[in-house]
């Protein structure tokens, strides 16, 4: 079974990297992030609530993020496996996650914080079909605009300055602690997350197999 879980700071490419391995695993790639994304995008009650703490880069409260979890992983897809990215951030997402599924693997994207800071300001997002740009690694053909549907590019709003630092931070206090928590579990995997994609992803299939 492929039940995995993509743990690293904001910036790291977990989200780049799940989207890769989902498909060549043919399971789900279950984002909480993208999730409360499109709840906002779709003014749902959830999406209000969460929206505020979103757009600061504070974790939104464990139950609302739970809600929206619970809801996916009982979907048909995600029987045979998934790969979770953006969840748990704290220890007492973890322990809730322990009672909905077992897991096979934490892959821990590791990266220096000067390069996170990098890649997560240069990030631009395509509004439309979700494909994520980086205008110092990974730039669109045509400056602003997606290559696969000419939508204009965004900046998420927690990839602003102001909301960088609070992630980064919020990353050491809340979440750092559960390194050792799956260490302790003998299921994290680190991977070293410097270079293209394509490096990167050669060694998540490494740490995997
Ligand atoms: P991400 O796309 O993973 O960087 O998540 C973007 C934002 O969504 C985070 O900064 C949080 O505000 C919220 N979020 C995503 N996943 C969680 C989670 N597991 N717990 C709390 N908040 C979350």
């Amino acid at each position: 079974m492929h039940r995995i879980v993509f743990l690293g700071p904001p910036g790291v490419g977990k989200g780049t990297q799940a989207a890769t391995l989902a498909g060549e695993l043919g399971v789900p790639h279950l984002s909480t992030g993208d999730l409360l994304r499109a709840a906002v995008a779709a003014h749902t009650p959830l999406g209000q609530q969460a929206q505020g703490y979103m757009d600061a880069g504070r974790l939104v409260p464990d139950d609302l993020v739970l809600d929206i979890l619970r809801e996916r992983l009982a979907a048909d897809d995600a029987r045979a496996g998934f790969l979770l990215d953006g969840y748990p951030r704290n220890l007492a997402q973890a322990q809730r996650l322990e009672q909905i599924t077992s897991l096979d693997a934490v892959l821990a994207f590791e990266l220096p914080a000067h390069q996170l800071v990098e890649r997560l300001s240069g990030r631009r997002v395509c509004p439309t079909c979700q494909t994520v740009y980086n205008l110092a690694t990974r730039p669109p053909k045509v400056a602003g605009r997606c290559d696969r549907d000419g939508s204009e590019l965004v900046q998420r709003p927690d990839d602003r300055p102001e909301a960088i630092g609070t992630r980064l931070a919020v990353y050491a206090e809340q979440t750092a602690p559960l390194l050792s928590y799956y260490r302790k579990s003998g299921l994290l995997r680190p991977v070293d997350a410097s270079g293209t994609p394509d490096e990167v992803a050669a060694r998540v299939r490494g740490a995997l197999h």
